[in-house]
Order: C-alpha cells, then structure tokens, then sequence
C-alpha cells in the first residue's frame, strides 16, 4: 500500500465543504389555506401521539423541482431557474389535498404527509411543462420525471398508513422559486411568476428587450472598472427609450450612496423634471442593496431588472426581500437573472484583478518590475465581493 492510498479519506472528507443554500421549485399554499394545513397537522399529531412538532405554517410548500444543493448561491443556476420559469405559461387552477401518509424516509425522520388525488391534475401539468422549459437550461439533469405531489406537515419515527382528512384546497395563481438556507429553517422567495398567460408574458418573461437593457448596463460597469470602482452599471429606460445611465462611483464621488442605480435615477428625475418616474424602468447589473430597492420604490419605478443576484447585499430576494413587502411596495415589479452570468462574470473577474494585484504588492521589492505597478490603488472603501461559484460537479 503506498502513501497517496491513505490520501484519499483526508481530501475526499476534509475538503467538501457542507452545502448551506438549496433551491427549488414550488407552490405556496394560500394563506388560508397554509393555516388549515397548520390546523390540520396539529390535530393528526395529537390523535395520532406523533412526537415531530408540525412545520411552521410559513413553511408548508409543494415542492414542483429540486435544483440543488450549494455552497453559496449559484448565480448561474438563479438565472436559468429564471429563465426556465419565464417561459411558463399556465393558467391558475385549483390543488385538492384530501389524504395523509408517510413515507419511507430516515428512520426516526419520516416525512408525514398530506396527499390527493384528481384534484392534483394541473398541479402535475405545472409540474411538467416547468421541467419541459428546465430542460431547455443547465437544469435538465435536475428534472423529476416522477412527481408525487405532496406537502409535508412534520417528521416522525412513526409509518403512518394512508387515511382521509378534511380536504384543503386553495387555488394556485403564482409559482415560486425559493431559497432555502440549510440549518436556518429560512425560506427566501427569489422569484414569482403568475399563473396567467397576459401576466406571465408581459411581465416575468426576459425578453430581447431586456438583454439589450441589460448590455447598456453592462458597458456602464465596464466604466466603473475603467475608474477603478467595483463594476456595476445601470440604465433608466422609458418606452424603449434610455434616458440615463450611471455606474458605481462612491470612492471617487466620496459619497457613500453613489450606487449606479442612484446615480442613474438621480440623473432621470432631474431630466424628466419629477421625483416620481412610474413611467421608468432601471437596468442594473447587480441585484439592488437595501439602500437602492428603498429609492427605487419611493421614486415609483415601474420595474427594477437585474443580472446578477448578490447573495451578500441584495434586497430583491437575496438577503431581503423589499419589493415583496407589500405594506413597503405596491408599484414596483422585479426580474432577476437578466444576463445574470455575465454580469457576476464582470465582478468576479474584477475582484480576481483585484486579489492578484494585493498579492503582489504583499510580496515586496519583487512587484519592481509588476506590470501593475503604474495602476492606481483599487479603492477599498467597497466591501462587496461575490464569492465564485465552485467548480462544477
Ligand atoms: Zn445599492
């Protein structure tokens, strides 16, 4: 036996780092409904002396599509969940619980369910037309060919055999896809799309439209990196139209807030001549921070587009999301994903420049002769960085 054959066991254990972020595909139920089921569940543990506590009534979904568990979110498979979703077109329709079970799961963790049956017909269609559209992304791998729709209401060590309940049923009019941080019990909503072609096609799908968008943005974050900011660009678009643009300029403008999506707005409301732009949309390559989402709602903004989503800072989904809060937002509708890759490529490869020109001022007297000695100091009043997605399985 050689030495590299002990090896193995020290990389192959000590180096996978455990997975923290999961993503699927899902229906919520109703909010009446989500209390039914809460109802329900309590009852079924207590007449049938289960010891797993019921899930918290925020938490019940039925899963459509797994994708994934991840260290980090993946931005790269954010925008093609995007974008498969996009190309749904579905109208809402009725789902209908009527039965609970287990299934075989751990043995002291065994999901306790509530199934149906006819009643679940279109929730299956949802299910295959989203796998349909995922297979035409990096997703496909992850479609399930066998659905069992279901909604888990706790875990326990008990086999519960199948048995009727009170039927729960609500009508499905959205799809989401979540955001699950693993340990945390936190389900985040990256993203909604309408059960309803008008809706659906008018407002969640990317269209050319968008990408174009998206690249004037993108030449913005190149001039951003062109002064040494952190590179990220937007454009104020009405009608087709662009009426401003801005990067990310807080270093140089000394001024914290100078976001580009801030900078842009600011130069749209003094050229429009209103504090409100309803007609306006904005393009930004990074999903907004808090700071941004609150201005962009107070300015009306009719809809905020983003690339890549900023799994540290970002306010649309990633760490919060603002625009969902309905007591905050009523006007302002979002879409993420636009160029998504590109658009985390621009920063990651910015902050790699960046970590390559550090290591070579570190090592002293040798970086004489470092092609980035005439290079100004990037600034470092920014602490944002996407981390990069890890290698591919
Ligand atoms: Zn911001």
């Amino acid at each position: 036996m050689t030495g590299s054959a002990a090896q193995p066991s020290l990389f192959g254990i000590d180096s996978a780092p455990q997975p923290t972020d999961r993503l699927f595909f899902a229906v919520l139920p109703s909010a009446d409904a989500a209390q039914t089921i809460a109802d329900l569940a309590k009852g079924l543990q207590s007449e049938l002396g289960l010891k797993g506590r019921p899930l918290q009534t925020d938490r019940f979904h039925i899963t459509l599509h797994h994708l994934g568990d991840y260290v980090g979110l993946r931005p790269d498979i954010v925008a093609a969940a995007m974008e498969a979703a996009a190309r749904v077109q579905m109208e809402s329709f009725d789902v209908c619980f009527e039965t609970a079970a287990s299934f075989k799961g751990l043995p002291d963790r065994k999901p306790f369910v509530l199934r149906g049956g006819d009643g679940l017909r279109d929730l299956t269609a949802l299910q295959q037309s989203l796998g349909a559209a995922m297979k035409r992304t990096i997703l496909g791998s992850w479609v399930q060919p066998k659905f069992v729709p279901h909604v888990t209401l706790l875990y326990d060590d008990q086999l519960v055999d199948e048995r009727a309940v009170e039927p729960v049923s609500w009508e499905a009019n959205e799809f989401v896809l979540i955001h699950s941080l693993l340990g945390q019990t936190r389900h985040i909503v990256l993203g909604r799309w309408a059960l309803n072609p008008q809706r659906t096609s008018t407002v969640m799908s990317i269209t050319p439209a968008d990408e174009q968008a998206m690249r004037i943005a993108l030449d913005q974050a190149q001039n951003a990196m062109l002064v040494g900011e952190v590179p990220i660009g937007a454009v104020v678009m009405r009608a087709g139209q662009v009426i401003a643009t801005g990067y990310n300029r807080p270093v140089t403008e000394h001024d914290p807030t100078a976001h580009a999506e801030i900078v842009a707005l600011r130069h749209a409301a003094t050229l429009l001549g209103n504090y409100r732009l309803p007609e306006c949309e904005i393009y930004v390559t990074l999903e907004p921070c808090a700071m941004c989402a609150m201005a962009l709602m107070h300015a009306r903004f009719k809809r905020v587009v983003f690339g890549a989503a900023d799994p540290k800072g970002g306010a649309a989904g990633s760490v919060v999301d603002l625009f969902g809060h309905t007591q905050l937002n009523h006007h302002t509708k979002v879409l993420g994903g636009v160029l998504g890759q590109e658009c985390g490529t621009v920063l990651s490869d910015f902050f790699a420049q960046r970590r390559e020109l550090y290591r070579q001022r570190r090592s002293g007297p040798a970086t004489e002769s470092s092609p980035f000695d005439d290079t100004p100091a990037i600034p470092t009043g920014e602490v944002l960085e996407i981390e990069p997605p890890p290698p591919s399985p």
